[in-house]
């Protein structure tokens, strides 16, 4: 049996503290890069606090 490397597993994500980043997001009507392009790292970088703004506004 193959066993995947540690860097390999992403751990889930606690959605309570992406949706408070999702909140922040709205409330101060922020755009990123992450939702607009659907990044499959949005988990974990939203858990991590972090997100990338589009400063033109919405794409
Ligand atoms: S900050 Fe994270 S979620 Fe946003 S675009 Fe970059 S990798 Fe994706």
């Amino acid at each position: 049996m193959v066993v995947k490397p540690e860097w390999l597993r992403v751990k889930a994500p606690q959605w309570q503290r992406v949706g408070n980043v999702k909140e922040i997001l709205r409330d101060l009507a922020l755009n990123t890069v992450c939702e607009e392009a659907s990044c499959p790292n949005i988990g974990e970088c939203f858990n991590a606090g972090t997100a990338t703004f589009l400063i033109m506004g919405p794409a």
